[in-house]
């Protein structure tokens, strides 16, 4: 019998209303806690994430938003609280980017493999081939390719001659999950598809340790929201740090109004070595889930 753990997890944020994912997020809570029985705060967060991903409303594994080539790039890391961490970038026809990430951690000496190197490295670790495309993914291609046509910036143009060839017929979120378990360990994941409109080849925060993910003695943390200014706050590494003294409620408070300075719109779920939970947006409306072991029910965005 579990006698402590606690998991969070989220599947984004939107600027409008959150699309209908709440299954999906209590889902992925219960069988997260449900590999605490038999496993640790990394199997958790893993099983947690692989639910996320393979729902197509979600914007990470299947489901993922399309670069302006048309093609889906994914990204995922995964973090525990002794600072081993693995991520993979820029990685195509995966169907769990989660589980290659968890490979980089656990069986190389690396922190983040990218694009060919990721791709080759998932197919050695047995993965195989796996189109992650779903309805939203060329509804979102088409609506980035009206964008792009009003750009401005030239270099747009090429990218769309590119996809439009190759557009016949062909929502931001971003999942994670934040894990506290038995033994009073801590990790932390993310994975995403990226953001609409990203040229091919970029990368954002949520393969990055200590910018979309973070987990270390005194809370796991994931972020969602936009990439290139998470990076530059280096923001779940600061929300992680800041629980050595603050409530979790209080560290992400803290990281939303520091991104709110900056002009950076995001959110972010966290979890500390009690098992507290904390969670927000500055902008947009987060969606997440958390449950502990002995809440009869999880805690859910629309209930508050
Ligand atoms: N943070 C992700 C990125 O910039 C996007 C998101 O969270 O929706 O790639």
């Amino acid at each position: 019998m579990l006698q402590k753990g606690a998991i969070a997890v989220h599947g984004g944020i939107y600027k409008d209303e959150i699309p209908d994912i709440e299954e999906t997020l209590i889902k992925a809570c219960e069988t997260g806690l449900d590999f605490l029985s038999s496993g640790n705060a990394v199997d958790a967060v893993e099983e947690a994430v692989k639910i996320l991903e393979d729902d197509p409303h979600l914007n990470a594994g299947t489901g993922s938003y399309p670069n302006l080539l048309g093609e889906v790039e994914m990204s995922a890391s995964i973090m525990k609280d002794d600072l081993s961490c693995g991520g993979v970038a820029g990685i195509k026809a995966i169907r769990h980017p989660i589980s290659v990430a968890r490979g980089v951690m656990e069986k190389t000496p690396h922190v983040l493999l990218v694009g060919e190197g990721a791709n080759l490295f998932a197919r050695l670790l047995g993965f195989e081939s796996y189109n992650p495309v779903s309805e939203l993914t060329v509804k979102t291609l088409k609506n980035s390719l009206k964008k792009a046509a009003n750009e401005q910036n030239s270099i747009y143009a090429y990218y769309l001659e590119q996809a439009r060839k190759k557009l016949k017929d062909l929502g931001l979120g971003t999942v994670g999950a934040v894990v506290l378990d038995n033994t009073g360990h801590l990790a932390a994941g993310t994975s995403t598809g990226g953001i609409e409109m990203q040229l091919p080849g970029r990368v954002g925060d949520s393969p990055i340790p200590g910018c979309g993910t973070y987990a270390c003695r005194f809370g796991a943390v994931s972020m969602t929201g936009e990439g290139e200014g998470i990076i530059k706050l280096g923001l779940a590494r600061r929300i992680a740090e800041w629980m050595e003294t603050l409530s979790p409620q209080e560290a992400v408070n803290r990281g939303m109004e520091m991104a709110k300075e900056w002009n950076v719109t995001c959110g972010a779920i966290a979890i500390n070595a009690r098992g507290e939970f904390g969670w927000g947006q500055n902008g947009g409306n987060l969606s997440f889930a958390y449950l502990t072991v002995a809440s009869e029910q999880p805690l859910l965005f629309k209930r508050l």
